[in-house]
């Protein structure tokens, strides 16, 4: 028994993979894998819908609203989104709050005149400035913010219910989205790469309303086109057939944990048990994000004497705790959380934690 404790690509649910074993060599009778058959076929246009349903009915999106499911990923989205979304003044107001802001905003000064309304890069990304003191211009086409950063640890305490702030809301919301209820129309469009809490990588979820659909950069390839991608049901071109198929089974069971409200209480019940270790442990371990912005997904800390750190990784890989190692960027620890990762394998780090501290401390 080993516990997936990985950024991404991600743990998906035991119950998920056993489904997608028993059905991948005869699925539903065609005698063949759901990866083998038309995108454009009356089985496979069945899983999309189911996809395309459930995701609707889990996180309650308003019938204004498209789903789309796209390619590309949480990256490609930096460019994707401004290519649809820049419209003619080409202006868009960015919020930095840490790793992944950082790239959108590269990717973005390619195609614009941006602005950043606020940035915790002086605190180094360790909390979110009040949206009151955020300086948005009111003629941008759109204001964009990562509303959990995965590298960072960092979680905008707003998110499931944001201010207006006068422009249409564009969210990267890759490493959080659907472990929680939230209020889609407080946003324009949310985007997410699958491989965090959705299913595999290669699958890309896009959430858009109507009314910004259609005004595409001329030069804006046509299976980006959210537009366009709309029109034709995603399936302008092959969409990733497999990802959406896993995505199915991931949302029918998120179903069977009482939905989204469900599996928050499972989140904050390890979020809870897992920063409270970090806290009482006198130092030995840390966390340097803001009490209230810490992320409930991705859990950042580091060892008192960073010698240990070695030690502390092999030793959690031997208990059966796998991928603990930080992002490069930020060194220490992370424990990535997810939706897919049970309550007692939370446990099981505490304990080995707790140990751990004990035995080196
Ligand atoms: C992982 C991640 C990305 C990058 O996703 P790719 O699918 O690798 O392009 C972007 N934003 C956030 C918040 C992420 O967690």
């Amino acid at each position: 028994m080993v516990y997936n404790f990985s950024a991404g690509p991600a743990a998906i649910p035991l119950p998920v993979l056993e489904r997608a074993r028993s059905e991948l060599l005869d699925f539903q009778g065609t005698g063949t894998s759901v990866m083998e058959i038309s995108h454009r076929g009356e089985t496979f246009l069945k899983v999309a819908a189911h996809a395309e349903n459930s995701l609707r009915a889990l996180l309650s999106v308003p019938a204004n609203y498209k789903i789309l499911f796209m390619q590309g990923g949480g990256y490609g989205e930096f460019s994707i989104a401004p290519l649809n979304l820049l419209g003619k003044n080409r202006k868009a107001d960015y919020v930095n709050t840490g790793h992944w802001s950082t790239k959108a905003v590269e990717e973005v000064a390619r195609y614009g005149d941006i602005h950043i309304a606020s940035t915790s890069e002086p605190n180094g990304f360790t909390s979110v400035a009040a949206p009151s003191t955020w300086n948005v211009r009111n003629d941008a086409a759109y204001l964009h913010i990562c509303t959990n950063e995965t590298i960072n640890g960092v979680e905008m305490p707003f998110w499931q219910s944001p201010p207006d702030f006068g422009v249409p809301l564009v969210a990267d919301m890759s490493s959080h989205i659907m472990s929680r209820p939230m209020d889609v129309s407080k946003y324009g469009v949310i985007y997410a790469g699958a491989q965090k809490n959705i299913g595999p990588s290669g699958l890309t979820l896009v959430i858009i309303r109507d009314d910004l659909l259609d005004q595409a950069m001329p030069h804006c390839p046509a299976v980006f086109n959210y537009g366009s991608q709309a029109k034709s049901e995603w399936m302008l071109n092959t969409p990733n057939t497999w990802g959406v198929y896993l995505a199915g089974l991931t949302f029918d069971w998120l179903n069977e944990q009482g939905g989204l409200a469900g599996i928050a209480k499972v989140n904050d019940a390890k979020q809870a048990l897992l920063y409270k270790a970090i806290d009482e442990s006198n130092g030995f371990y840390s966390n340097r994000v803001a009490k209230p912005d810490r992320s409930w997904m991705n859990v950042p800390f580091s060892l008192r004497d960073e010698s240990l750190n070695t030690a502390f990784l092999e030793e959690a890989k031997s208990a059966g705790l796998l991928f603990l190692k930080g992002h490069r960027a930020v060194g220490g620890m992370r424990a990535s959380i997810y939706n897919a990762t049970p309550l007692v394998g939370v446990q099981a780090l505490v304990t080995f934690m707790n140990d751990f501290a004990k035995r080196k401390g």
